[in-house]
């Protein structure tokens, strides 16, 4: 974040204590926020601590009925909600509409299903303690605090605020300062709809005001960005022991297989390294194709990877400092001796970076070991469907993956060191609202969406009830003999026969 008042296309801006954010594609202003202090973020914290009371004991299908209402409005407001994106993010407005489709999409689960995955349910007992009866229930934890990307604006944080949301718990949510105006917006439809207490609360800046709220006593913190922030979060968050949840980068690998449909294969890696110019957690950077398809997937990959129009269906690189990266990733895999079948050092232009396929590059290569977020594909000729396996898994990361096989897909998507596979697609796995999300390795730990996600936001309480006497009596000095007798001899009888 720079303090000049002159900001080049996506800088985000501090200028009299308001954050400023700008188009990506033209450097003209957005919106202006202002931003909070460390002493502001401990305010939020503390009311939300008092609406998380009330939201908590407000039944599930009351706290289902607001969280679903919100869904609504934001689908009746998707069109604007779609244009901020596209003038704040620089995503194009298509990209923008499925994003939001799939946030609501997964708000609306959360909320339906909340109740069913988190509530008080009977747990079998134990034939060793028949006098007791187990209940099991996920209590909220009080007030989470969401730290937020810019690349998925609402899809991403939404994984986080409306589980947690629906979960029972309060949330201070920090999203990026490139994409405020964008948070600000949904969290204000939400406040319409839960108009009595500060339930969702949003607070703006950047890395400082990040830093305040996992020091401002929020009972656990979701984060999602690159590694190296989520490990400052994780240091900061460590000196109260607030639990974290991590979701970070990504360098997702598709494998093309020797009986993979190549022309669905190439039109999807096309969309897939493509999308949002690239800056996708989970956006295709590596292709391991098989030598019997290899030459035809490169072919029909060229060819569909031509079509796309820069401008307006790939969108600007959001970040100015990013464009960096993409150049020294194209520069050193050409240095370190591959090539350039389409785009090159050419392609980052200005705010856009045209896309980019490159072949023959070693695998120690910056291109294919670190994430690069830009529209920009690695592809590799491998021997077998074993080398492609291999290779895909020898990464610091584990995110998403994707495999393209007519047969095989499953039993290749299972040996996949990563949190998600696509078979025959890309991204599949991030709109199916019960498939958690979350990685392992350097892309974090935790997941959001699904049942898991839902409990990510949730404490397990436990509670055993004495429903009638015990015989024999075991938990009391007032044991006798006879009882450890009978339990010993109850216990040898159910555990311990050889079968
Ligand atoms: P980033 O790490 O620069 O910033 C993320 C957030 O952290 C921002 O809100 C930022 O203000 C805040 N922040 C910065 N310093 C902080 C600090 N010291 N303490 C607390 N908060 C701090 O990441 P980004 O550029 O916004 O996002 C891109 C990264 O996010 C990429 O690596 C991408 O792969 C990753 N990402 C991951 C997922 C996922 O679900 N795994 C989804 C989207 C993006």
């Amino acid at each position: 974040m720079t303090t000049t008042s002159q900001p080049q296309p996506g800088a985000s801006v501090v200028s009299a204590g308001e954050l400023i954010s700008t188009n990506p594609a033209t450097g003209e202003e957005v919106a202006r926020l202002p931003v909070s202090s460390a002493a502001d973020v401990k305010a939020a914290v503390a009311r939300a601590r008092a609406a998380s009371d009330w939201w908590a004991q407000l039944s599930w299908r009351e706290r289902r009925r607001r969280l679903l209402r919100w869904r609504s409005l934001l689908v009746q407001r998707m069109q604007s909600l779609a244009e901020l994106m596209h003038r704040e993010g620089g995503k194009p407005v298509d990209e923008a509409l499925l994003e939001i489709v799939s946030a609501v999409d997964h708000a609306a689960w959360a909320a339906k299903q909340a109740r069913k995955v988190l509530g008080r349910r009977r747990v079998p007992g134990s034939l060793m303690q028949l006098e007791y009866a187990g209940y099991l229930e996920y209590q909220p934890y009080g007030v989470i605090g969401v730290i937020g990307p810019w690349n998925f604006p609402i899809f991403t944080p939404f994984g986080s605020i409306a589980y947690a949301l629906a979960a029972g718990n309060a949330v201070v949510f920090k999203p990026s300062e490139y994409t405020p105006a964008i948070g600000q917006f949904y969290v204000d439809a939400f406040n319409e709809v839960v108009p009595e207490h500060p339930v969702l609360q949003i607070v703006h800046g950047g890395g400082e005001v990040g830093a305040a709220l996992c020091r401002s006593g929020v009972d656990k913190l979701a984060f999602t960005g690159s590694g190296p922030t989520g490990a400052k979060v994780m240091a900061a968050c460590a000196e109260s022991l607030t639990p974290v949840l991590i979701e970070c980068g990504g360098k997702d690998a598709m494998i093309v297989a020797d009986d993979a449909d190549v022309a669905k294969a190439a039109e999807t890696a096309a969309w897939g390294a493509n999308f949002n110019a690239g800056q996708a957690c989970v956006g295709i950077e590596r292709a391991y194709v098989h030598a019997k398809v290899y030459d035809d997937f490169v072919a029909k990959l060229v060819a569909e990877t031509e079509r796309i129009d820069t401008d307006t269906q790939v969108g600007p690189i959001t970040m100015p400092g990013q464009r960096d990266i993409i150049a020294r990733h194209i520069d050193s895999a050409l240095a370190d001796g591959g090539r350039a079948l389409l785009g090159g050092p050419d392609s980052v232009r200005g705010a856009y970076v045209r896309p980019t396929i490159l072949v023959d590059v070693p695998h120690d290569s910056a291109a294919v070991r670190e994430e690069t977020f830009g529209p920009t594909i690695v592809v590799t000729k491998v021997a077998s469907n074993d080398e492609a396996v291999t290779l895909a898994n020898d990464s610091a990361y584990g995110l998403g993956s994707s495999v393209f096989s007519k047969g095989q897909g499953m039993a290749i998507a299972a040996r996949l060191r990563t949190g998600m596979t696509a078979v025959n697609s890309a991204f599949a796995f991030a709109v199916l609202p019960e498939l958690p999300f979350g990685g392992v390795g350097q892309s974090g730990f935790g997941r959001i969406h699904g049942h898991d996600g839902l409990k990510e936001f949730a404490r397990a309480k436990s509670i055993a009830k004495r429903r009638m006497p015990s015989t024999p009596a075991l938990l009391t000095f007032r044991r006798t003999p006879a009882g450890m007798k009978l339990a010993m001899a109850a216990v040898k009888f159910l555990h311990g026969r050889s079968r």
